[in-house]
C-alpha cells in the first residue's frame, strides 16, 4: 500500500491493482477528517488509517462510502460510533449484499468453477474471519455538502454508473476528485447497474468539476486523462458490440472478435465479457439493475483468456 498526499492535507491509499478488489481510500484530513471508502478487509482498511495517521497527524472521525461492492465497505467496523455517509441507494444495497462468509467458503472449496477460482485467487490475500458487515448510518438523496473545518467536500450522486448508488467526492478548492469505482484506472472495468450512457456521463460530470487529481476506485493516481481514457474505452467497446449484436453474433463470439488494441495492456481485459453483457442487456432491453449472472460470467472471461492465450 502507498500513502500519497494529492493536495493539501488530503490523501490516497493506493493498493496495486491485483485484480478482483485491490482498490483504494481516501482520507481529507480537515476538520473532523473524512475517510473515502475502506477496503476488502478490516486488516488492509487498519493499514490505511495507520499510514493516514502517519502522514497526516490525525485519522478520521467520518466515513463515505462510494458505492456499495464489499472491497469499497468491508472495514467500516472500524468506523462503529461514529458517521458513516452513504447514498441512500448504496445503503440498500449494502444490506442486502453477499455476507464474508459466502467468500470464505469459496475460498475453502476444494474445486471451483474457473472462473470462480479465479475470483478466489485474486482475493485469497484477505481475511475473511473477523468482517463484521457495518452499515451507513447517515443516507442522502442527490448531493450532499460537508464543511470540514472549512473545507467543502461535496459528495455528488452520479449513478446509475457503476452501481445506483454511486456517489463522488469533490473538493472544489483542491482540485481533486475521489471517483470511487465510477474509475478504473489502466485496468479493465465492470459495473452491475446502469448503462453505457449513464457511466460515460458520471465520467464527463467528473471531468466538467475539473480536477486536477482524480483518485480511482481501483488503479494509481489519475489526472483528467485518465476519464478521459475510460469515455474512450467505453465509446469504443460499445461501437464493436454493437456492429457484432447486429450481426447476430452471440456474446461469447462478440467478445472474440474485438481487437482491444492499446486497452488490451490494461489490466484484467477478459472482463470485457462484462461490458458484452451489459450492452446486449441494453439492446435488448433489459432491466438495468437486473443482477448479473456473476459466476457465468466469471466463466465466460476465463474462456476469453484462453482463446486469446491460444490464437
Ligand atoms: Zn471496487
Amino acid at each position: 500500500m502507498e500513502i500519497r498526499e494529492v493536495a493539501s492535507h488530503v490523501f490516497a491509499a493506493l493498493l496495486p491493482d491485483k485484480g478482483w478488489s485491490w482498490s483504494n481510500s481516501g482520507f481529507v484530513a480537515r476538520g473532523d477528517g473524512l475517510m473515502v471508502d475502506t477496503h476488502m478487509d478490516v486488516a488492509t482498511t487498519r493499514r490505511a488509517l495507520a499510514g493516514f495517521g502517519d502522514a497526516a497527524g490525525t485519522t478520521p472521525e467520518r466515513l463515505v462510502n462510494t458505492h456499495h461492492n464489499v472491497d469499497h465497505c468491508w472495514g467500516n467496523q472500524l468506523f462503529r460510533g461514529k458517521e458513516i455517509l452513504a447514498h441512500r441507494r448504496c445503503a440498500e444495497a449494502m444490506e442486502g449484499d453477499l455476507a464474508p462468509s459466502v467468500i470464505q467458503a469459496m475460498l475453502d472449496a476444494p474445486e471451483l468453477p474457473p472462473g470462480l477460482a479465479w475470483f478466489a485467487d485474486d482475493v485469497r490475500a484477505f481475511d475473511f474471519s473477523d468482517i463484521e458487515v457495518t452499515l451507513p448510518t447517515r443516507t442522502f438523496e442527490g448531493d450532499l455538502a460537508l464543511d470540514l473545518g472549512g473545507v467543502v467536500a461535496e459528495l455528488i450522486h452520479v449513478g446509475p454508473a457503476h452501481t445506483a448508488g454511486d456517489v463522488i467526492v469533490h473538493l472544489p478548492a483542491e482540485a481533486v476528485v475521489f471517483a470511487g469505482d465510477i474509475l478504473f484506472h489502466q485496468c479493465t472495468p465492470l459495473g452491475w447497474e446502469g448503462t453505457f450512457d449513464g457511466w460515460v456521463a458520471a465520467l464527463e460530470r467528473i471531468l466538467a468539476l475539473d480536477p486536477e487529481v482524480i483518485v480511482p476506485g481501483h488503479g494509481p493516481l489519475a489526472g483528467p486523462e485518465g476519464a478521459r481514457d475510460l469515455i474512450e474505452y467505453f465509446r469504443f467497446v460499445h461501437g464493436e458490440i454493437v456492429r457484432h449484436h447486429a450481426a447476430g453474433l452471440p456474446p461469447d463470439e462478440a467478445a472474440r472478435r474485438i481487437d482491444l488494441g492499446r486497452f488490451a495492456a490494461w489490466t484484467q481485459p477478459e472482463r470485457l465479457v462484462f461490458q458484452v453483457d451489459r450492452a446486449y442487456r441494453e439492446l435488448r432491453g433489459g432491466a438495468m439493475d437486473e443482477p448479473v449472472d456473476f459466476a457465468a460470467l466469471m466463466d465466460a472471461a476465463v474462456a476469453l483468456r484462453r482463446h486469446w492465450d491460444d490464437a
